[in-house]
């Protein structure tokens, strides 16, 4: 096992990682920014280093500062949790180059599945069923029809670098196609320094399925149920939980086959997610698959009883899995509420500023992750996730009513957070029938409403 980790990251997830390491006897090392001198990270590490001045760009990634804090501190594996370098097989590669262990898979992995139109054609070869669309990225109008003939509108115009649900466009009419086509190119090579893009049949009212697997270097690779992420809003998630309301079990076993064949015709090893669109007729589709571990994954942990952070440690640091498919068991219903600090009053404005006062929930069944604390000072650099709430309960219905007290409980003043907007999905009566698809918010919560008086629970 690795004696010293470096956490290349901040908030809650430099959190997460350094309580694993601790549990697992590791030491920690965390790196952070001049904005964040008072963040827990820093406060719960054994050893903290600045690494620049507030914006991420200058410190969070800047790799020679990382990597030269890391052989200053003799550390010998580095946790980029997710976001920054996750899904950097330039720093991944670095990492591998200096002998230090990088908490993920290969370059060569991550570089395959960063690039989501090469992703889909290996999956395909793989025989996953992928979302029907062009083979490969689209380089211009023409193209671009010729594949709109046999997918036909709506389709999704996507750049092959995107994440986080940016570098989209649904276009509804041919004539669109050629304005879509040029805005998306645009939009990509600003935002993610590569203009490539691909096209896809738009899926009508799906819902958002994904299966987190574990693999370790001696080919055991294991699925660890499924989790449904269709609440969302512009394409990014905000409720996540497991498993899939009404999913059947015979889909479960065949997404997780599907899963764990994707993992194995890239020879994927640490924590990964692949996920799927599922249509009303029940069709899946690989979408992507994600090289990291994701924001979502305690609602895994909560019904699996596995702790995947200390597994991902464990099978970068060589280790065996030591369980086998036959040993994953689940239990009763998890559901995650992320708690930003933004006002859905107005339009999920971004808004940083000190707690004056910050109490989490507790009780049983009720996890709360977070790296926020009473006095604490949100910065405007980064993003805006607060804290995580994870209900679980027997069942769904229990599972709903624990996380809906627990958010009652949950007291922060000072900043606008997503709490009411959480209250209203768990109240929502579609919801609790578990009729969820990535439009729901769209279509079934009246933002409008989301005045003074369900916001008086709290205030
Ligand atoms: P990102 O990497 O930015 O998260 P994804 O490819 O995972 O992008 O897609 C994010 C979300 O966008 C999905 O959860 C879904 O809501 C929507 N989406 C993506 N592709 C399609 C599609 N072909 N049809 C309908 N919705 C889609």
């Amino acid at each position: 096992m690795f004696r010293k980790l470096l956490i290349a990251n901040r908030g809650e997830i430099a959190v997460r990682v350094i309580r694993a390491c601790r549990e697992l006897g590791i030491r920690t090392v965390a790196v952070y920014s001049e904005a964040d001198r008072h963040a827990l990270h820093v406060r719960l590490a054994d050893e903290a280093f600045c690494i620049g001045p507030p914006p991420a760009a200058e410190s969070y990634l800047n790799i020679p500062n990382i990597m030269s804090t890391a052989e200053l501190l003799g550390v010998d594996a580095i946790h980029p949790g997710y976001g920054f370098h996750a899904e950097n097989p330039h720093f991944s590669e670095i990492c591998q180059d200096v002998n230090i262990a990088f908490v993920g898979p290969s370059p060569e992995a991550i570089a395959l599945m960063g690039n989501k139109a090469a992703a889909r054609q290996r999956m395909k070869a793989a025989g996953v069923p992928v979302v029907p669309g062009s083979n490969g990225p689209v380089r211009n109008e023409a193209e671009a029809i010729e594949v709109s003939k046999t997918i036909g509108f709506p389709l999704i115009v996507k750049a092959a670098a995107g994440g986080g649900g940016r570098g989209m466009r649904v276009v509804h009419t041919r004539e669109d196609l050629r304005r879509a086509l040029q805005t998306a190119q645009a939009e990509a090579e600003a935002a993610f320094g590569s203009g490539e893009v691909y096209l896809e049949k738009y899926v009508e009212e799906p819902r958002h399925i994904e299966i987190q697997i574990l693999a370790d270097t001696s080919k055991n690779t294991l699925y660890l149920g499924a989790r449904d992420c269709s609440i969302q809003r512009r394409h990014q998630k905000l409720l996540e939980e497991s498993p899939p309301p009404g999913l059947r079990e015979r889909y479960l076993g065949a997404l997780g086959k599907a899963a764990v064949r994707a993992a194995h015709a890239i020879n994927y090893t640490g924590a990964g997610t692949i996920e799927f669109l599922m249509d009303r007729d029940s069709r899946f589709y690989f979408m992507e698959m994600n090289t990291r571990i994701q924001v979502e994954h305690p609602v895994t942990e909560m019904i699996t009883g596995l702790d995947i952070v200390k597994m991902q440690i464990a099978v970068a640091a060589k280790e065996k899995l030591g369980i086998n498919q036959g040993d994953v068991h689940y239990s009763g219903h998890a559901i995650e509420c992320r708690i930003n600090a933004e006002d859905p009053r107005q339009d999920f404005r971004p808004s940083p500023g000190t707690l004056t006062a910050f109490v989490p929930p507790g009780g049983p069944g009720v996890r709360v992750d977070t790296h926020a604390y009473a006095g604490y000072v949100i910065p405007p650099y980064y993003d805006s996730l607060l804290a995580k709430v994870i209900a679980w309960g027997a069942d769904r219905p229990e599972a709903i009513a624990r996380m809906r007290r627990a958010l009652m409980e949950f007291e922060i003043s000072g900043v606008p957070t997503t709490i009411p907007f959480h209250l209203m999905v768990l109240d929502n009566a579609f919801f609790r029938r578990g009729e969820v698809y990535t439009n729901f918010v769209q279509r079934r919560i009246d933002l409008s409403v989301l005045t003074p008086r369900l916001t008086a629970v709290r205030d």
